[in-house]
């Protein structure tokens, strides 16, 4: 086989149960099709027959893989992105920034396929070609910054660890650890870098999240409940090769202008989502509040303790970047707080969804007793607290190693239940969870990662959760609070607000109710065949794998630089659509068929928030505003039906026809399944 470029050529399949490591070679005609990261993952979630309803996720027959793409590496705004079969019995696909992702490249690997389940804890440590299942049994129980600590310290020399720290010294020697060195971009020195789970994925709350470098993380549908189930604590990679590339100097040349463009936004490089977010949201009457019973505050003065420029001034300590990044949106912030719980922490500053989750929407940014549409009567001090509150759960999810747009919905559905007097604190285990609690906060998330008590029950999700207390308490209109679509949280936007999302977007993400799924304009004007090209352009992002916050810096150079990185010249702007449509495809199937869904529309797509259609916007803007003027058949007999036809699946159901999955070139590993729904 003629040498890939771009591309490894190699991912390493490693066997828990066996120990065993061996290497999987996709031809390149795979490559072609799939490119790598998302598509690539679900592709073989499909080939491996890990799709099958009788693959349990949790059992050791599935399989968690960790996915980089052609222009990872020496490529900006690298990312990875994780593919497994969640814990809630649908696909997991999940994107994180940090180093870890050249470095795999920089290993020779285009990513890392785990199946079967150790005896016992293990972690894996990956220098270049030598893979090694070393023990882990001490590491167990550690929390996700410690944990990364002792593997990094595991293949770094003393020497070069030490360097690490002495670079960072004004951070504390965890941190320290975590940071990239002062010199980044292409060419940045790399030492290495590493992947973990905290006490959440070791006891395989649905909702854990895989870390790196502290904060970030593959953050959603659980892929760190995944690897607890298997036993494996962490993955620690060093490498020392290059990234092979079919044209170095054009890569380089379209790398530069990319960096060039970026380095002259100003939304991005302004504290990222946390810039304008909160500002921004409040006036579009789009902000979670109190369990999206409202989008706005009266008084936007409760708002301003979530401003970027705000934060930098209460808590900034050091702006950091993934490689080759010059947007770098991420800032560690330190924690100010009067209360000793809080005060201190270091943490990163909540990006916009941690503000909405597990902000405004846990009723942390009023005063006690006020509610949003009372004027704020407080100062600055109080503004400090509020921040602190936000950012001291978003550090606690990081911490244990959950995502916090589960963990903030799931928090905010209890809060409004003890608000209606729906659940008592008894129920609770004597926890009394009240708008604004941090401290409540603090002790239910204990409970949720030991699952010790009705930890047990919450850490299966907010869905879960709802089910739980209706049936216990014979109240079937507990479940009209969970706002959960598909049965996963709902992200910090609205699709009431006009100036928000449209519902759709929710509806038809290629993974459960996601947020960033593309085709946002389009789905608002109607424009399915737009809205689809967004989506499926998306898809190629996380397929590249590259960020998501640099797509308008990309485009027009995307499939330039995939062609100078691979030397595949005749791949077009068409093709890279169509990885995004593959992806849609096998999705779809995935979720219908490993759940063994009779019913799409009524046992699946419709499963989004009653509050949606029928609790209006009671302040703002848009006050009074429910989604498709409060009729759910506007949204699922109409405009879902007319968004499948133009994806080329059936009407009724929405499982892609023959034609179309032969016209993908997929028909060989979807039909058999896709047969079996129509
Ligand atoms: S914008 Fe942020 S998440 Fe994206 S590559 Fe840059 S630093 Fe990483």
């Amino acid at each position: 086989m003629a040498e890939l470029k771009g591309v490894t050529g190699k991912i390493a399949r490693v066997d828990l149960t066996t120990k065993t490591v061996s290497v999987v070679e996709p031809p390149e005609e795979v490559y072609r099709k799939f490119l790598g990261g998302s598509a690539l993952g679900v592709y073989f979630l499909f080939k491996e027959g890990v799709v099958e309803p009788d693959v349990h996720p949790f059992s050791p027959e599935n399989m968690l893989q960790f996915m980089i793409g052609p222009v990872t590496g020496v490529g900006p705004n690298a990312r990875s992105i994780t593919i497994t079969k969640s814990g809630y019995n649908f696909i997991s696909i999940a994107t994180s920034g940090g180093r870890a992702a050249s470095e795999l490249k920089f290993a020779g690997w285009d990513g890392i396929q785990i199946v079967g389940k150790a005896d016992k804890p293990v972690y894996l440590a990956i220098v270049d070609d030598n893979i090694e299942i070393r023990d882990a049994s001490k590491l167990w129980g550690m929390d996700t910054q410690k944990a990364e600590v002792e593997l990094l310290k595991a293949v770094l020399s003393p020497l070069e660890y030490r360097e690490s720290i002495l670079i960072e010294a004004e951070l504390t020697p965890e941190w320290a650890a975590l940071r990239p060195p002062k010199r980044r971009g292409i060419g940045a020195k790399r030492l290495a870098a590493a992947w973990v789970i905290g006490p959440g994925g070791e006891n395989q709350v649905w909702y854990a999240n895989v870390i790196t470098e502290g904060a970030r993380a593959h953050g959603r549908y659980g892929p760190g409940a995944v690897m607890g189930s298997k036993n494996l604590k962490g993955i620690v990679i060093r490498g020392t090769k290059g990234h092979r590339l079919a044209d170095k100097a054009k890569f380089l040349e379209i790398a530069g202008q990319i960096q060039a463009s970026e380095a002259k936004d100003y939304f991005w490089r302004s504290y990222g989502t946390a810039g304008i977010g909160a500002r921004s949201a409040n006036i579009e009457d789009a902000f979670p509040i109190r369990n999206w019973q409202w989008g706005a505050w009266a008084d936007p003065e409760n708002v301003r303790a979530l401003e970027g420029a705000w934060m930098d001034i209460a808590s900034f300590v050091k702006q950091v970047a993934c490689p080759g990044c010059t947007l770098h949106c991420m800032y560690l912030t330190q924690v100010t707080s009067k209360d000793p719980l809080m005060d201190g922490t270091i943490t990163d500053m909540p990006d916009w969804e941690a503000m909405g989750m597990v902000g405004g929407n846990l009723g942390y940014l009023e005063l006690p007793e006020a509610t949003p549409s009372d004027p704020f009567k407080g100062d600055h001090w109080d503004l400090a607290e509020f921040l602190a509150k936000n950012q001291y759960t978003t550090f606690l999810h990081d911490y244990y190693g959950l995502d916090y747009i589960e963990g903030g919905c799931l928090l905010a559905l209890l809060m409004e239940l003890r608000q209606r007097d729906l659940i008592t604190p008894e129920d609770l285990d004597g926890i009394d969870l009240k708008w604004g609690d941090v401290h409540a906060v603090d002790a239910i998330l204990k409970k949720i990662v030991a699952r010790e008590g009705i930890g047990d029950v919450l850490a299966n999700g907010t869905w879960e959760a709802a089910k739980y207390f209706s049936e216990k308490k014979g109240k079937p209109e507990i479940m009209n609070y969970a706002m959960t679509g598909h049965r996963y949280a709902q992200p910090a936007h609205d699709v009431r607000s006009p100036a928000d999302k449209n519902a759709l977007e929710y509806v038809t993400v290629s993974r459960p109710c996601e947020h960033t799924g593309g085709g946002g304009a389009a789905f608002k004007q109607g424009d399915w065949a737009a809205a689809i090209a967004g989506q499926n352009a998306k898809a190629a992002v996380d397929s590249l794998v590259y960020c998501l916050f640099a797509m308008g810096h990309w485009a027009g150079k995307t499939v330039d630089l995939l062609k100078a990185a691979t030397g595949w010249t005749d791949f077009t702007e068409e093709d890279l659509g169509k990885v995004g449509a593959r992806q849609y495809a096998l999705c779809r199937l995935f979720d219908i068929h490993t759940q063994q869904i009779k019913d799409p529309k009524k046992e699946w797509d419709s499963l989004f928030p009653r509050r949606w259609f029928k609790d209006p916007l009671p302040t703002g803007a848009y006050k009074d505003a429910v989604a498709y003027e409060g009729d759910p058949s506007k949204l699922f007999d109409e405009a879902l039906p007319a968004y499948w036809k133009e994806r080329g699946w059936t009407e009724d159901k929405g499982i892609p026809t023959a034609e179309t999955l032969k016209e993908l070139g997929i028909d060989d590993i979807a039909e058999p399944i896709a047969a079996q729904h129509r």
